[in-house]
């Protein structure tokens, strides 16, 4: 089964790697897609689930304040970070989480490699060694990363996860190269 030209290499990324649009506003880096990661994974021939945007979803483009870009970036998270923390927000998360976990399930149970995750840092929701907390950026998760490894886990699923920033190109390609290494067809 499967055994078509498909390469059977996935991997999940933060939805605004691909869609800048999504983020909010005030800090997007790129006009469109994160150009040199989308390349290195296209070039590696290896898919891509693009993962919902949980702040979107759970509170809007503005996130809930139109004012939002003209706090520094660590307090607007914070803001944003309590407000997915909200019974609906926490609710939409729930629900966003269970679709990506069936998603990695259905690819490994396949004989796919799920090869990571690659996650956005100092985000409140998709912080991986970083996140925004209290004013400040601190070490830990983001609020739909920590949901998503922890219902991963109640599974015995373990996937890497990497955390970048896309004003740091250097060093973000550097660990995702790590993930794209790992590939069994390398
Ligand atoms: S880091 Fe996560 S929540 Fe923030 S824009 Fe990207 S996908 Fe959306």
């Amino acid at each position: 089964m499967f055994t078509d030209e498909r390469s059977k290499q996935i991997v999940l990324v933060s939805h605004c790697i691909l869609n800048q649009n999504s983020i909010s506003d005030g800090t997007a880096d790129y006009p469109a897609a994160i150009n040199e990661i989308v390349e290195l994974l296209l070039k590696s021939n290896i898919g891509v689930i693009q993962m919902p945007c949980p702040e979107l979803l759970c509170i809007g483009l503005d996130r809930g304040n139109i004012h939002g870009c003209e706090e520094p970036v660590v307090v607007e998270n914070t803001r944003i970070r309590s407000s997915l923390n909200s019974p609906s927000s926490t609710q939409t998360i729930k629900t966003l989480v269970k679709q990506l976990v069936y998603q990695i399930e259905e690819y490994s149970q396949n004989g796919f490699t799920v090869l990571g995750l690659i996650g956005i840092n100092r985000s409140p929701s998709c912080g991986v060694n970083t996140t925004s907390m209290n004013n400040r950026e601190v070490d830990g998760e983001g609020v739909f990363i920590k949901a998503l490894r922890e219902e991963l886990e109640k599974k015995d699923v373990h996937i890497k996860m990497v955390g970048i920033k896309a004003s740091e190109m250097e060093k973000a390609l550097v660990s995702i190269k790590k993930l794209v290494d790992n590939s069994p067809q390398k």
